[in-house]
């Protein structure tokens, strides 16, 4: 069957973006530290301003991307990596999730009057503000053959970072350190992230109370707590220039980047099927006046229009 002209045309008006060196995994060798900095250059820029967010908003919007840009990027299987946070502060919904090849999105759902309140008393509301008291899950997602994965906490902490680290001690009894920054840079907003990962010593054990990988789990997150949000968020400084600041004292092995991208799996195509599981009416109920059923991307935060006339129901197809 030949494509209906009016879904002949794919994602109007998304940007196609990659960002080759996103996330920059490295190890120092011999202790017991993996680690990723993520930068999103002029990806957070794009991502973030199709929201019309306050810049408080965008900010934690920023950081959550940095964040699960970091966590996709071990994935070893084909899937994704997202982030769900649900709280009964202003931003009562945060999602925002990246696959094994780095397409990120997010979308971000605000109580209007509860914010504009928030602001109100203050430009540079905490995370934990914006938030309030809810849950936080990270879900792997690794296709229809593979078991889904996904933990949940409590919101703990006042920023995202913190949140993020207790999730890891509490749900997968794992240490992490975390440091994630967004800000509006000279070139626009900018977001990015370093996370360090304590792993089991050679041969996969775990000693507690090993003195030595103590120590060195410690130092490493000494220094990482030396990095600056101005020197993340440099378009002119690299991630290995970064890490051999930071680390190079510490037997550093920087690992082949890998890119991200702008992400959000929309299409015509795929809305149309979404549409098609409606009977008809439901369908009439959808239209507008004017003939046009309108559905909005909340990640990509555009409006698909359709002509009711051109969707069939699928039931009532035969
Ligand atoms: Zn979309």
């Amino acid at each position: 069957m030949e494509t209906p002209a009016f879904l002949d045309r794919d994602r109007p008006d998304v940007p196609d973006l990659v960002v080759p060196g996103g996330v920059t995994p490295f190890y120092l060798k011999g202790r017991p530290v993996r680690g990723r900095m993520v930068h999103l250059g002029v990806l957070a820029d794009v991502l973030l301003t199709r929201h019309d967010h306050p810049a408080a908003v965008t900010r934690l919007a920023g950081k959550a991307l940095a964040l699960v840009a970091a966590l996709a990027s071990a994935l070893k299987f084909k899937g994704s990596f997202s982030l769900q946070i649900k709280g009964d502060g202003p931003v009562s919904m945060l999602v925002a999730d990246c696959t094994d090849t780095g397409a990120l999105r997010f979308y971000a759902r605000t109580e209007e009057d509860a914010l504009n309140a928030l602001l109100a008393e203050t430009s540079t509301p905490t995370d934990r503000e914006l938030l309030g008291n809810g849950y936080l899950a990270l879900t792997i997602d690794q296709g229809p053959d593979m078991e889904r994965h996904q933990g949940i906490v409590e919101i703990a902490g006042d920023d995202l970072a913190t949140m993020a680290s207790h999730y890891f001690a509490t749900s997968e009894q794992h240490a992490c350190w975390l440091f994630l920054s967004c800000k509006m840079t000279d070139a626009g907003w900018r977001a990015g992230g370093l996370i360090l990962e304590r792993i089991a010593g050679e041969g996969g054990t775990h000693v507690v109370g090993d003195a030595d990988a103590d120590a060195n789990w410690e130092t490493a997150t000494i220094l990482a707590s030396t990095l600056s949000a101005r020197e993340l968020l440099d378009d002119s400084l690299s991630a290995p220039e970064l890490l051999h600041r930071l680390f190079h004292q510490e037997d550093l092995h920087v690992s082949q980047p890998r890119a991200l991208a702008y992400g959000c799996r929309c299409s015509r195509t795929r809305l149309v099927d979404v549409l098609q599981g409606f009977s008809n009416d439901d369908l009439d109920h959808m239209a507008q006046d004017d003939g046009q059923i309108v559905m909005n991307c909340e990640f990509c935060n555009i409006d698909f229009r359709f002509p009711r006339k051109d969707i069939l129901s699928r039931a009532e197809q035969d």
